[in-house]
């Protein structure tokens, strides 16, 4: 072959090779599929020269991951696969500004579909066409593989692997300084390389449920028990609200400038309660719920080992326990107890009020929808002993936040009307989110009049807590999910309200003014599971005393 003809074969090469796909692939996605990455290294003006070394290296280790993979009936699907993710991410990240962690891959999977369907737009369908339909349809026109010999393929998808990964390594050190750098102080950035972002964390996924320990979850509390009652005390109903997305800097009770907790602000001092200081225990629901009901605390928590929660303790300790949802789902922390889903509710059903179910979603109001039948469908014996009502909120989730509030509980205008919140003026996100926040002060305020009409039969209390934050723009951040070591302060600080009427056996054995001394102190996810056993006097070996929030307040 003369030099001209190598040359003009190294400018036009054979596209029907599978390793030629891999790397125009890598190119495409590196480049375009990146461009919310650019822009963010961009406005942190770096320079080009680092861009480009930095667009270099992701173009080089995206082509040697996909050189391993280069084999004639394995590439196309994997790139069809992989350029569709890439379109979906490039979306998600340059609107919303997440990161794509293997705990996002877990969100996604537990996601329910009306969650999903808050997340479509014309925007994303457009993402989807250009930067995956379009190389998609050129990959899928290219001509059959030509043979060849396996291991002469073996052999040049390894060298393609090992010249990939060396370019990398001699960019990076071109660039190191900055790199490492810009590495450390922005450590989002390592989350938003797509689609190695996506291959990492599914992979990460996979291999946690492969080698993850199957069969039933591992016993907690097996000697769980019940402290006597004074003579003469009601039994228990601890009403335990699971919240959603609400921050807690966003209620005027934690000293917000706009009104968002009117019904509540109405409710003596001496019996409402909102503590100012409480983080949670993961950024998502998915990270957030497992932990808020395992003793464990957040930083010794194991995700990965399924064990027992509070309320099989609860159960076992002999108390009526019944969860109650809005959302997706429990995320099977009420496999073992009594449960019931709005979305069961007959909707159209006469007793059901109008507007309070649509398209197979309800306002959270819902979930006090004929409350005294549905308790009265547990064990009497139970009863007697006491009552655990877990309210598990739809609350403030994003990004529909108009969706969250009903027509009549919109005092924050104009609303944001579209999940596309970057195309609304910031004002109107926060008033959309807010309504969602007066929304749930509602909920509260009606839940704690349901538990005064309860107050002949047991000896009632609420403890609200959310699960996590979120974020609506500061930083260019929308909604949560953020990893934990780099989330910021709005994802993770939450709101906690304890609702107690000063009357109640609970209130009169502790201390007096020493609820009001929890206010201002530092609390977390870690308190939950120790403060309700407390509360309902149960007991067990994992209980901890010194995590129960109201411990120190007993006589
Ligand atoms: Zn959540």
């Amino acid at each position: 072959m003369s030099l001209l003809k190598r040359l003009l074969a190294w400018f036009q090469p054979d596209t029907s090779r599978p390793l030629t796909q891999a790397w125009l692939a890598a190119l495409w996605m590196g480049l375009a599929a990146n461009w919310p990455l650019w822009k963010q290294l961009q406005s942190l003006s770096l320079g080009p020269g680092f861009m480009l070394a930095f667009a270099g290296m992701v173009t080089a280790a995206t082509g040697a991951v996909l050189s391993l993979l280069a084999w004639p009936r394995l590439i196309k699907g994997v790139l069809v696969f992989l350029l569709l993710a890439g379109a979906a991410l490039a979306y998600f990240i340059g609107t919303y500004g997440i990161v794509f962690d293997p705990t996002m891959v877990v969100n996604m999977v537990q996601t329910d579909v009306r969650e999903t369907r808050d997340l479509l737009s014309w925007r994303l369908l457009a993402s989807l066409l250009v930067l995956g339909a379009l190389p998609i349809w050129w990959l899928l026109r290219r001509p059959r593989a030509p043979r060849q010999a396996f291991g002469k393929r073996l052999g040049g998808n390894l060298l393609a692997f090992g010249l990939g990964l060396l370019a990398m390594v001699v960019l990076a050190l071109s660039v190191f300084a900055t790199l490492s750098s810009t590495m450390r102080n922005h450590k989002s950035i390592r989350y938003m390389v797509t689609p190695l972002n996506a291959v990492y964390s599914v992979s990460i996924v996979g291999v946690r449920s492969l080698s993850g320990p199957k069969g039933p979850p591992a016993v907690i509390g097996a000697d769980a028990h019940l402290l006597p009652r004074a003579d003469g005390a009601k039994p228990p109903l601890l009403l335990l609200v699971v919240g959603e997305t609400a921050r807690a800097m966003n209620f005027s009770l934690n000293g917000y400038a706009r009104p968002t907790n009117p019904e509540l602000s109405k409710l003596p001092a001496t019996q409402l309660f909102s503590m100012r200081d409480v983080t949670s225990c993961g950024t998502a629901t998915a990270a957030s719920l497992p932990c808020m009901f395992a003793p464990q605390g957040r930083t010794t928590f194991d995700a990965d080992k399924p064990q027992e929660n509070l309320l099989d303790v609860l159960q076992r300790a002999g108390l009526a326990v019944l969860w109650l949802d809005n959302q997706s789902g429990c995320k099977g922390l009420c496999d073992r107890v009594p449960n019931s889903f709005t979305t069961q509710l007959p909707t159209g059903a006469a007793t059901l009020p109008a507007g309070l179910c649509n398209g197979g979603e309800c306002f959270d109001e819902a979930l006090l929808h004929e409350l005294d039948k549905r308790v009265a469908t547990l064990d009497p014996e139970r009863l007697q002993r006491g009552l655990v009502l877990v309210m598990h909120q739809m609350g403030s989730h994003g990004p529909a936040y108009f969706k969250r509030s009903p027509p009549d509980l919109k005092p924050f205008q104009p609303e944001c009307r579209s999940n596309e919140l970057q195309q609304c003026p910031r004002d109107q996100v926060v008033n959309g989110y807010d309504n969602t926040i007066a929304t749930t002060d509602r909920l509260l305020a009606r839940s704690i009049a349901w538990l005064q009409t309860q107050q002949a039969r047991f000896d009632v209390g609420m403890l609200y807590v959310s699960d996590h934050g979120e974020s609506l723009g500061e930083n260019g951040l929308y909604l949560h999910g953020m990893p934990y070591a780099i989330a910021p302060e709005e994802q993770t600080h939450v709101p906690m309200i304890v609702w107690l009427p000063e009357s109640g056996a609970l209130a009169t054995s502790l201390q007096p003014g020493c609820l009001a001394g929890l206010r201002d102190k530092a609390a977390s996810h870690d308190n939950l599971f120790h403060t309700a056993m407390g509360w309902v006097g149960a007991r067990a070996e994992v209980y901890k005393p010194e995590w129960d929030l109201l411990a120190g307040c007993r006589r």
